[in-house]
Protein backbone atom coordinates (compact mmCIF):
# COMPACT_ATOMS: atom_id res chain seq x y z
CA UNK A 1 0.00 0.00 0.00
CA UNK A 2 1.01 3.52 -0.68
CA UNK A 3 0.20 6.60 1.80
CA UNK A 4 -1.01 8.91 -1.23
CA UNK A 5 0.06 12.04 1.32
CA UNK A 6 3.69 11.17 1.34
CA UNK A 7 4.05 9.26 -1.78
CA UNK A 8 5.78 6.42 0.47
CA UNK A 9 4.92 3.34 1.74
CA UNK A 10 1.56 2.28 4.14
CA UNK A 11 2.91 1.51 7.50
CA UNK A 12 0.92 0.58 10.65
CA UNK A 13 3.20 3.42 12.02
CA UNK A 14 1.59 5.71 9.84
CA UNK A 15 -1.45 4.69 10.23
CA UNK A 16 -1.45 5.42 13.28
CA UNK A 17 0.34 7.99 14.06
CA UNK A 18 -1.60 10.02 11.57
CA UNK A 19 -4.63 8.83 13.31
CA UNK A 20 -2.74 9.66 16.75
CA UNK A 21 -2.17 12.83 15.51
CA UNK A 22 -5.53 13.53 14.16
CA UNK A 23 -6.80 12.70 17.95
CA UNK A 24 -8.93 9.61 16.38
CA UNK A 25 -7.28 7.23 18.81
CA UNK A 26 -7.09 7.75 22.52
CA UNK A 27 -4.13 5.73 24.85
CA UNK A 28 -6.16 4.05 27.39
CA UNK A 29 -4.50 1.51 29.45
CA UNK A 30 -6.47 -2.03 29.21
CA UNK A 31 -9.12 -0.30 26.15
CA UNK A 32 -9.73 -4.01 25.20
CA UNK A 33 -11.20 -2.53 21.96
CA UNK A 34 -7.94 -0.55 21.26
CA UNK A 35 -5.88 -3.91 22.03
CA UNK A 36 -8.01 -6.13 19.13
CA UNK A 37 -7.62 -3.06 17.05
CA UNK A 38 -3.23 -3.20 17.51
CA UNK A 39 -3.63 -6.79 17.67
CA UNK A 40 -5.03 -7.12 14.15
CA UNK A 41 -2.78 -4.18 12.93
CA UNK A 42 0.40 -6.52 13.72
CA UNK A 43 1.73 -8.08 10.57
CA UNK A 44 1.91 -11.08 9.30
CA UNK A 45 5.53 -11.78 9.71
CA UNK A 46 5.23 -10.02 13.32
CA UNK A 47 4.97 -12.40 16.48
CA UNK A 48 1.47 -12.63 18.09
CA UNK A 49 1.54 -10.38 20.86
CA UNK A 50 -0.55 -11.91 23.31
CA UNK A 51 -2.45 -8.22 24.54
CA UNK A 52 -3.05 -7.27 28.75
CA UNK A 53 -6.80 -7.90 28.39
CA UNK A 54 -6.04 -11.63 27.29
CA UNK A 55 -3.72 -12.47 30.15
CA UNK A 56 -5.90 -11.09 32.40
CA UNK A 57 -3.66 -7.48 33.79
CA UNK A 58 -4.70 -5.62 36.66
CA UNK A 59 -4.94 -2.17 35.94
CA UNK A 60 -1.92 0.09 36.79
CA UNK A 61 -1.83 2.30 39.57
CA UNK A 62 -1.32 4.84 37.11
CA UNK A 63 -0.96 5.06 33.20
CA UNK A 64 2.25 4.61 31.65
CA UNK A 65 4.03 7.61 30.26
CA UNK A 66 5.13 7.84 26.44
CA UNK A 67 7.45 9.38 24.94
CA UNK A 68 6.75 10.77 21.83
CA UNK A 69 10.34 9.36 20.02
CA UNK A 70 11.59 5.90 19.71
CA UNK A 71 13.64 3.80 22.30
CA UNK A 72 17.41 3.39 20.91
CA UNK A 73 18.19 0.21 22.90
CA UNK A 74 16.37 -2.77 23.07
CA UNK A 75 17.17 -4.89 26.88
CA UNK A 76 17.39 -8.55 26.70
CA UNK A 77 16.41 -9.68 30.49
CA UNK A 78 15.79 -13.32 32.46
CA UNK A 79 13.28 -13.18 34.45
CA UNK A 80 15.38 -15.54 37.08
CA UNK A 81 12.56 -17.61 38.24
CA UNK A 82 12.72 -21.65 37.86
CA UNK A 83 13.25 -22.64 34.77
CA UNK A 84 9.52 -23.73 34.15
CA UNK A 85 8.95 -27.24 31.93
CA UNK A 86 5.26 -25.48 31.24
CA UNK A 87 5.08 -24.41 27.89
CA UNK A 88 1.45 -23.87 27.39
CA UNK A 89 0.08 -20.56 26.61
CA UNK A 90 -1.96 -20.62 30.37
CA UNK A 91 1.15 -20.69 32.11
CA UNK A 92 2.74 -17.99 30.62
CA UNK A 93 -0.41 -15.37 30.94
CA UNK A 94 0.19 -16.51 34.81
CA UNK A 95 3.75 -15.81 34.53
CA UNK A 96 2.27 -12.50 32.95
CA UNK A 97 0.08 -11.95 35.94
CA UNK A 98 3.21 -13.14 38.74
CA UNK A 99 5.20 -10.57 37.39
CA UNK A 100 2.68 -8.27 37.60
CA UNK A 101 1.78 -8.85 40.96
CA UNK A 102 5.25 -9.08 42.03
CA UNK A 103 6.24 -5.54 40.32
CA UNK A 104 3.26 -4.25 42.04
CA UNK A 105 2.85 -5.25 45.61
CA UNK A 106 6.55 -6.60 45.79
CA UNK A 107 8.19 -3.54 44.85
CA UNK A 108 5.47 -1.05 44.83
CA UNK A 109 5.29 -0.05 41.34
CA UNK A 110 2.69 1.45 39.16
CA UNK A 111 2.53 -1.99 36.78
CA UNK A 112 4.87 -4.43 35.12
CA UNK A 113 8.49 -3.21 34.52
CA UNK A 114 9.11 -4.22 30.99
CA UNK A 115 7.03 -3.78 28.01
CA UNK A 116 7.27 -7.15 26.64
CA UNK A 117 7.46 -10.89 28.45
CA UNK A 118 8.11 -14.16 26.76
CA UNK A 119 7.65 -17.53 27.90
CA UNK A 120 9.88 -20.42 27.66
CA UNK A 121 7.39 -21.62 25.01
CA UNK A 122 7.93 -18.96 23.11
CA UNK A 123 4.80 -16.93 24.18
CA UNK A 124 5.05 -13.28 23.61
CA UNK A 125 3.05 -10.51 26.21
CA UNK A 126 2.43 -7.11 26.57
CA UNK A 127 3.96 -6.10 29.85
CA UNK A 128 3.32 -2.78 30.78
CA UNK A 129 0.48 -0.58 29.73
CA UNK A 130 0.28 1.50 26.57
CA UNK A 131 3.25 -0.66 25.63
CA UNK A 132 1.93 -2.81 22.30
CA UNK A 133 -0.14 0.70 21.38
CA UNK A 134 2.99 2.77 21.54
CA UNK A 135 5.42 0.41 19.66
CA UNK A 136 2.93 0.27 16.81
CA UNK A 137 3.05 4.09 16.92
CA UNK A 138 6.65 4.17 17.00
CA UNK A 139 6.61 5.56 20.22
CA UNK A 140 8.32 5.22 23.97
CA UNK A 141 6.62 3.62 26.85
CA UNK A 142 8.78 4.52 29.58
CA UNK A 143 9.16 1.17 32.08
CA UNK A 144 10.80 0.50 35.10
CA UNK A 145 13.54 -2.10 33.90
CA UNK A 146 17.00 -0.83 33.82
CA UNK A 147 18.57 1.75 36.58
CA UNK A 148 19.10 5.27 34.72
CA UNK A 149 18.04 3.95 31.67
CA UNK A 150 14.20 3.71 31.43
CA UNK A 151 13.89 6.68 29.39
CA UNK A 152 15.52 5.82 26.27
CA UNK A 153 15.31 2.07 26.68
CA UNK A 154 12.63 -0.83 25.78
CA UNK A 155 13.15 -3.95 28.09
CA UNK A 156 11.84 -7.83 27.34
CA UNK A 157 11.58 -10.52 29.95
CA UNK A 158 12.57 -13.64 29.20
CA UNK A 159 11.46 -16.44 31.29
CA UNK A 160 13.51 -18.51 33.41
CA UNK A 161 17.40 -18.40 34.45
CA UNK A 162 20.54 -18.62 32.13
CA UNK A 163 23.54 -18.60 34.24
CA UNK A 164 24.32 -21.99 33.34
CA UNK A 165 21.11 -23.10 32.33
CA UNK A 166 20.55 -23.28 27.60
CA UNK A 167 17.71 -21.05 26.48
CA UNK A 168 15.07 -22.98 25.09
CA UNK A 169 14.50 -23.02 21.22
CA UNK A 170 10.95 -21.50 21.23
CA UNK A 171 12.16 -19.33 23.71
CA UNK A 172 14.80 -18.52 21.39
CA UNK A 173 12.80 -18.50 18.71
CA UNK A 174 10.43 -15.96 19.99
CA UNK A 175 13.12 -13.41 20.92
CA UNK A 176 14.13 -13.60 17.42
CA UNK A 177 11.63 -12.51 16.62
CA UNK A 178 10.30 -9.89 18.78
CA UNK A 179 13.72 -7.90 18.30
CA UNK A 180 13.20 -8.12 14.42
CA UNK A 181 9.72 -6.54 14.77
CA UNK A 182 10.84 -3.94 17.30
CA UNK A 183 14.13 -3.02 15.35
CA UNK A 184 11.66 -2.98 11.87
CA UNK A 185 9.31 -1.11 14.08
CA UNK A 186 11.86 1.54 15.86
CA UNK A 187 14.11 1.93 12.57
CA UNK A 188 16.53 0.03 14.81
CA UNK A 189 20.24 -1.58 14.01
CA UNK A 190 20.38 -4.53 16.09
CA UNK A 191 23.83 -4.91 16.01
CA UNK A 192 24.16 -1.92 18.46
CA UNK A 193 20.68 -2.10 19.62
CA UNK A 194 20.37 -4.90 20.98
CA UNK A 195 22.21 -5.13 25.28
CA UNK A 196 21.86 -7.21 28.03
CA UNK A 197 20.60 -5.78 31.29
CA UNK A 198 24.22 -6.31 32.31
CA UNK A 199 25.56 -3.94 30.28
CA UNK A 200 23.99 -0.93 32.21
CA UNK A 201 23.54 -2.04 35.57
CA UNK A 202 25.17 -4.24 38.02
CA UNK A 203 23.66 -7.38 37.51
CA UNK A 204 24.00 -10.78 36.24
CA UNK A 205 21.06 -10.37 34.22
CA UNK A 206 20.56 -12.09 31.57
CA UNK A 207 22.56 -14.73 32.66
CA UNK A 208 25.70 -15.66 31.22
CA UNK A 209 24.48 -18.15 28.89
CA UNK A 210 21.64 -15.82 27.45
CA UNK A 211 24.20 -12.53 27.49
CA UNK A 212 26.93 -14.82 25.83
CA UNK A 213 24.27 -15.47 23.08
CA UNK A 214 23.60 -11.84 22.16
CA UNK A 215 25.60 -11.21 19.22
CA UNK A 216 24.16 -14.66 17.76
CA UNK A 217 21.20 -12.74 18.32
CA UNK A 218 22.30 -9.48 16.53
CA UNK A 219 23.19 -11.25 13.67
CA UNK A 220 20.24 -13.28 13.30
CA UNK A 221 18.25 -9.92 13.73
CA UNK A 222 20.47 -8.17 11.14
CA UNK A 223 20.34 -10.66 8.66
CA UNK A 224 16.61 -11.06 9.15
CA UNK A 225 16.66 -7.60 8.30
CA UNK A 226 18.53 -7.50 5.14
CA UNK A 227 21.93 -7.07 6.47
CA UNK A 228 21.84 -3.27 5.94
CA UNK A 229 22.19 -0.90 8.80
CA UNK A 230 19.01 0.86 9.35
CA UNK A 231 19.25 3.77 7.41
CA UNK A 232 17.08 6.03 10.26
CA UNK A 233 19.47 5.40 13.09
CA UNK A 234 18.89 8.50 15.68
CA UNK A 235 22.13 7.84 17.67
CA UNK A 236 24.99 9.61 17.87
CA UNK A 237 28.40 8.98 18.65
CA UNK A 238 28.19 9.57 22.56
CA UNK A 239 25.39 6.87 22.76
CA UNK A 240 27.34 4.54 21.03
CA UNK A 241 30.12 5.12 23.30
CA UNK A 242 27.86 4.33 25.80
CA UNK A 243 25.99 1.37 24.15
CA UNK A 244 29.47 0.12 23.75
CA UNK A 245 31.46 0.79 27.15
CA UNK A 246 31.77 -1.78 29.54
CA UNK A 247 29.36 -0.74 32.28
CA UNK A 248 27.55 2.19 30.55
CA UNK A 249 27.24 5.21 32.85
CA UNK A 250 23.99 6.23 34.26
CA UNK A 251 22.29 8.56 31.96
CA UNK A 252 20.58 11.19 34.03
CA UNK A 253 19.10 14.97 33.22
CA UNK A 254 15.61 16.37 33.03
CA UNK A 255 12.14 14.02 32.92
CA UNK A 256 13.94 11.34 34.72
CA UNK A 257 10.80 10.73 36.86
CA UNK A 258 10.98 9.41 40.85
CA UNK A 259 9.90 6.16 39.72
CA UNK A 260 12.41 5.44 37.35
CA UNK A 261 15.08 6.17 39.88
CA UNK A 262 13.38 4.42 42.88
CA UNK A 263 11.94 1.53 41.38
CA UNK A 264 13.80 -0.02 38.25
CA UNK A 265 16.07 -1.49 40.54
CA UNK A 266 18.76 -4.05 39.87
CA UNK A 267 19.56 -7.21 42.26
CA UNK A 268 21.72 -5.39 44.18
CA UNK A 269 24.83 -7.63 44.26
CA UNK A 270 28.69 -6.14 45.63
CA UNK A 271 30.31 -8.28 42.49
CA UNK A 272 29.02 -8.29 39.28
CA UNK A 273 31.28 -11.52 39.01
CA UNK A 274 29.79 -13.64 42.27
CA UNK A 275 26.58 -14.27 39.98
CA UNK A 276 28.58 -16.77 38.52
CA UNK A 277 29.53 -18.84 41.79
CA UNK A 278 27.36 -21.48 43.32
CA UNK A 279 24.95 -20.02 46.00
CA UNK A 280 24.70 -16.57 43.69
CA UNK A 281 21.26 -14.64 43.87
CA UNK A 282 20.33 -15.81 40.62
CA UNK A 283 17.56 -18.27 42.04
CA UNK A 284 16.94 -16.74 45.43
CA UNK A 285 13.02 -15.46 44.33
CA UNK A 286 10.98 -15.25 41.75
CA UNK A 287 11.32 -12.25 39.32
CA UNK A 288 14.75 -10.96 41.50
CA UNK A 289 16.39 -9.81 38.82
CA UNK A 290 13.52 -6.48 39.33
CA UNK A 291 12.78 -6.25 35.80
ZN1 LIG B 1 17.35 -7.70 33.95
Amino acid sequence: MTDPARGGPLTRRSVLGGALGAGLLVFEPDNEAMAETLAALTGSGDPRVHTRAEWRAKPPKNPSRVLSRPPDRIVVHHTASPNSPDSSLEHAFRLSRDIQRFHMRGRGWDDTGQQLTISRGGHVMEGRNRSLSSILAGRHVVGAQALHHNEHTIGIENEGTYMKAPVPASLWTALVDVCHWLCEEYGLDPRRGIVGHRDYNDTTCPGDVLYSRLPELRSAVAARLGGAPASSDPLDSEELDRATGPRARPRTGPGTSMETDATSTVRVQPDPAAGTSPGGTETTSPFSDGP
